[in-house]
């Protein structure tokens, strides 16, 4: 299976995603659905447009629809009817004739141009045009958004809210798309307890599953959640061939170290294919990614953030390529940072920032605090990594760093 990093050293973070990403065959499963029903789905064919948008030339504004010579040679033209949005004029538009008209109101046969009313006098039957006018002025035209049989969304696309709006002018009611995706959670460690128990000496509420179940909100899965799993090899291993039998992908956080109790990686060679990684990257290091009978599995480390950091940038990715989705790539900036950053060689560093203007509009950057790995307000107040390449030391303040701003799934 996946090369792992069994040499000494740390795998390089950009290394272990295109790793992983090389790993994952794509689901190829599709349905048809309804487009209420379609935000955050992924698109399993290309959609063409059925017609054009908008369908009729249609008037941009307010006012007098004519043909353009007709002011050749005169300002004043005669009220003949007027066209509505959804009750055109039926007739035909003469010369030295105008026509009322209202916003999306389809141009009438013998029009080419439009004036806004408030450019023109109106005297009983009779409007006179102010300023003159440009051949097609006012005048939007059929197609000009879309055009019949035009590739409008490509297969892989994450359905926005804009995009259903789209869709929706075109008509198209139903749609395919990729089946959802199942993804089953599991926490382990004997302290962790889920909330509404007691807390007994030496627990600790467990919290990973919940920002993990949010954050898949925003893939559209559907998430199976196992809950706390105790420290026990026979229990570890039930609950991943559960889970392997429910699940396309199955994350489970915690118990991916070394330590005495950490049984991820020791049931996962006996029950799937595991690439076993220590990641150059902080938060995170240790990272399992591997493969059961019938899903992908990622290990995530138990600290809170270090579960939530490598969740985004790891195994979000992941989960889009199985969904079948290409996301755009990450926003990256340079910004000045204000505080001193500390920072030993070694790995990569993605330190959670608030990004904001100076007075000047520069970009500048502040850290969050102490970076600790069990410290999740670090990011909850945050709106961005600060990327520190792992050759580098500490940053003195006033330095420019490489800024990543939060994708929507810390949102
Ligand atoms: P582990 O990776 O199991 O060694 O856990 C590392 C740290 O993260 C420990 O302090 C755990 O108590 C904590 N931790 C592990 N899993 C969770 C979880 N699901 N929710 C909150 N804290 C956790
Ligand atoms: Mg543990």
């Amino acid at each position: 299976m996946v090369d792992c990093c069994s040499s000494p050293g740390l795998m390089p973070f950009e290394k272990a995603l295109e790793t992983m990403l090389a790993a994952i065959t794509p689901i190829t499963d599709i349905e048809r659905i309804t487009l209420t029903d379609s935000l955050g789905r992924v698109l399993s064919t290309d959609i063409t447009s059925p017609i054009n948008v908008p369908p009729h030339n249609n008037s941009a504004m307010d006012g007098y629809a004519f043909a353009q010579s007709s002011l050749a040679n005169q300002t004043q033209l005669k009220l003949a009817g007027r066209s509505m949005a959804g009750q055109p004029y039926q007739g035909i538009c003469g010369k030295g004739e105008c026509i009322r008209i209202m916003t999306g109101a389809k141009i009438p046969d013998g029009c080419d141009t439009v004036e806004m009313q408030e450019n023109c006098q109106v005297a009983g039957e009779s409007v006179k045009f102010l300023v003159p006018r440009q051949l097609g002025d006012h005048v939007r035209y059929a197609g000009e958004d879309i055009g019949e049989n035009q590739v409008v969304f490509t297969k892989g696309r994450r359905l926005s809210a804009i995009d259903i709006g789209v869709l929706a002018s075109l008509g198209i009611q139903e749609l395919t798309v990729f089946r959802k995706l199942n993804v089953a959670l599991i926490a382990t460690g004997d302290e962790l307890k889920a909330l509404g128990e007691p807390l007994g000496s030496g627990d600790i509420f467990e919290s990973n599953s919940y920002a993990l179940a949010a954050m898949l909100k925003n893939l559209n899965v559907n998430v199976i959640n196992f809950g706390v799993i105790i420290d026990d090899e026979t229990a570890i291993r039930q609950a991943f061939i559960q889970a392997d039998k429910q699940a396309d992908a199955v994350i489970s956080s915690g118990g991916v170290s070394v330590g005495d109790a950490d049984y991820t990686k020791l049931v996962l060679e006996q029950i799937g294919e595991i690439a076993f990684w220590k990641i150059a990257m902080k938060p995170g290091k240790p990272f399992a990614f591997g493969k059961l009978s019938n899903s992908v599995f990622f290990g995530l480390p138990g600290n809170p953030v270090s579960a939530m950091v490598t969740a985004d940038l790891l195994a979000m990715p992941a989960l889009m390529k199985l969904q079948n989705c290409h996301p755009a790539p990450p926003i990256t900036l340079k910004a000045k940072t204000l505080t001193d950053l500390r920072k030993s060689p070694g790995r990569m560093d993605f330190q959670r920032g608030v990004l904001s203007y100076n007075n000047n509009g520069e970009l500048i950057v502040e850290s969050t605090g102490s970076q600790g790995s069990g410290i999740l307000t670090s990011i909850a107040s945050a709106n961005c990594y600060i990327v520190l390449p792992a050759e580098q030391g500490r940053v003195p303040a006033f330095e420019t760093v490489n800024i990543r701003l939060f994708e929507r799934f810390f949102a």
